[in-house]
């Protein structure tokens, strides 16, 4: 695949592969995240880590489906060195790939997870704190913006529950009763 050798930002210099995305390429599901972590970058699959444990977690007990269901890809497709942010160039060089998996993939519900994914994808300086609680239209279909897993992993129980009712938020538009 053309992405695995990709050199188009200086975060080739220090990954061990590119997590291009995993799953279901026809699912009505997308998940967005900022980029690979230490595991991701190991294994090459996105969410794999601690961060990803607890989606599979919210994923089965919120909307009651398996990572296999959905697609996982991220903002960025290699590991920011010492999991520092993705710098604002780097998004832009990798910006394309995503955009093609959305196109493709053609989500009826995108859930971003964080302020990475959230910012670029709704083209908007806005923080995650006050997008999240709303569903906004998206290429056709809607965008269910909620908080990284990692922020729920730091900051506990407010972090969780609101992340558990943006998963419901995500679901009832899967039903059909919910739709943006
Ligand atoms: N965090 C992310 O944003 N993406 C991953 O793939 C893993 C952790």
């Amino acid at each position: 695949m053309q992405a695995s050798t990709c050199t188009a930002c200086r975060l080739c210099e220090g990954r061990t592969q590119v997590v291009f995305g995993m799953g279901d390429p026809n699912a009505d599901l997308m998940f967005v995240g900022e980029g690979p972590g230490a595991e991701e970058d190991r294994q090459g699959l996105p969410f794999v880590g601690r961060s990803g444990q607890l989606l599979d977690r919210l994923l089965l007990e919120e909307m009651g489906r398996t990572r296999d269901s959905c697609y996982i890809g991220n903002t960025t497709k290699c590991r920011p060195p010492g999991n520092r942010d993705p710098q604002p160039d780097e998004v832009a060089a990798c910006w394309h790939w995503l955009d093609d998996q959305l196109e493709l993939i053609k989500p009826t519900v995108v859930i971003t997870l964080g302020n990475f994914a959230t910012k670029r994808l709704l083209d908007t300086d806005v923080g995650i704190t006050k997008l999240r609680g709303q569903v906004y239209p998206f290429r056709g279909g809607s965008l269910v913006p909620t908080f990284h897993p990692a922020a729920a992993l730091r900051g506990g129980g407010a972090v969780l529950a609101q992340m558990r009712s943006d998963f419901v938020r995500a679901k009832l538009i899967l039903d059909g009763a919910g739709a943006a």
